[in-house]
């Protein structure tokens, strides 16, 4: 792998790839394709969704079994290796044993795709043998408290109970790493990041923090008030001695050796330290757009193509799609520019 350093200071990503793979004109190989499954969820966290007044995708534009396996195999024939399902919450597609069994066959440029999965484990435990059983290959799962009045405050739901069985059965699945997302609140669970991470320990479950990105769809994020990576990191220092873990490549996450490990803490910065310079990913959100970015305002509309074209011809219009897509990356999200626009859809309904 050659690191050249670009616009974000951050190495890029040059390994190999199928020739016409999937390379930006800033030299990032993409390997990554999010699923966002649906735009509907079983909370409604704040940092995420409104409480009310949600205009919902309409069902009849979400995209069938089939059609997510038609991008999905162009993807992995052009150098994507790992699908991760998202939404929206994942766990309410009934037929997502019937996706992940599907995307799990697909051979890729190294052999056999990787099928994750990020949820809120609500219905985890009664989904999750059926999964597993499908060829589901790790898992990631939100839990921004362990109290349970924050919880029903923060999701407007009271269901930290439900979660707290989703990861039970998570951690007794085997099924690992398996990692626990909190995005960092002030004022709501600054105060509670080293017992998240004690929790995480306890279960066998690597704890991530994220911080808080102008995603939500009350477009009420404001920097101030966000909790950034160097907070998060005096907090797990009053507890934790933290060694810093090397060979990062395109994650999103930061990784600290707890104590000098086996235990483990990440960190996803986006907004205070961004890693766009090395970023492999691409999205899909359920309604059929394509989208090189979180925070991109352009969409790449992939309905005409899986509903209208031709059978023969649909392979070639996904892949041109695809590397569209591709070629119209920008080298960093620019959060911090005067000009910067928050996309008008929520995190719910791009897929995070
Ligand atoms: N419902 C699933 C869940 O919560 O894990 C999957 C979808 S959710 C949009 C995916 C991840 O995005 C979660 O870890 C959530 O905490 C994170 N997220 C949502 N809105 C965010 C925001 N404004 N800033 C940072 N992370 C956010
Ligand atoms: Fe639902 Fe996940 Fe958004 Fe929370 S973060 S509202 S669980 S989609």
């Amino acid at each position: 792998m050659t690191a050249v350093p670009v616009a974000l200071g951050l190495p890029v990503r040059r390994d190999a790839a199928p020739a016409d793979g999937l390379v930006d004109t800033h030299g990032r190989v993409h390997r990554d394709l999010r699923i966002s499954l649906t735009d509907r969820c079983s909370l409604r966290c704040t940092y995420c969704m409104p409480e009310q007044g949600n205009e919902w995708l309409a069902r009849t534009s979400i995209l069938t079994v089939d059609e997510i396996v038609d991008v999905a195999l162009v993807a992995a024939s052009l150098g994507v290796t790992t699908f991760r399902l998202t939404g929206g919450e994942p766990l309410l597609r009934p037929d997502l044993p019937e996706i992940v069994r599907r995307l799990s066959s697909i051979e890729g440029a190294e052999g056999r795709v990787q099928v994750a999965l990020t949820t809120n484990g609500i219905r985890l435990p009664e989904m999750l043998p059926a999964l597993v059983d499908a060829g589901l290959t790790r898992m990631n799962i939100s839990i921004d408290t362990i109290r349970r009045d924050r919880f029903a405050a923060l999701t407007r739901r009271d269901r930290l109970d439900d979660v707290l069985a989703g990861i039970a059965a998570a951690a007794a699945s085997g099924l690992r790493p398996l990692k626990l997302n909190a995005v960092a609140m002030r004022g709501v669970n600054d105060d509670e990041l080293v017992d998240l991470v004690d929790f995480a320990v306890g279960v066998g479950a690597q704890m991530r923090f994220i911080e808080q990105m102008p995603l939500d769809a009350g477009h009420t994020w404001d920097r101030a008030t966000m909790v950034p990576r160097e907070e998060i990191l005096a907090a797990l220092r009053t507890r934790w001695d933290l060694t810093p873990l090397p060979g990062r490549g395109g994650a999103p996450a930061e990784t600290w050796l707890l104590d000098g490990g086996p235990a483990r803490v990440g960190v996803i910065a986006s907004v205070t330290a961004p890693f766009c310079g090395a970023c492999d990913r691409l999205r899909l959100t359920a309604d059929g757009q394509l989208r090189n970015c979180l925070f991109s305002i352009a969409e790449y509309d992939l309905v005409p193509t899986l509903r209208g074209a031709s059978e023969e011809g649909r392979a070639e219009a996904i892949a041109a799609q695809l590397a569209a897509c591709v070629r119209g990356k920008l080298p960093g999200h620019a959060i911090d520019d005067p000009g910067f626009l928050q996309p008008p859809r929520g995190m719910n309904a791009i897929g995070g």
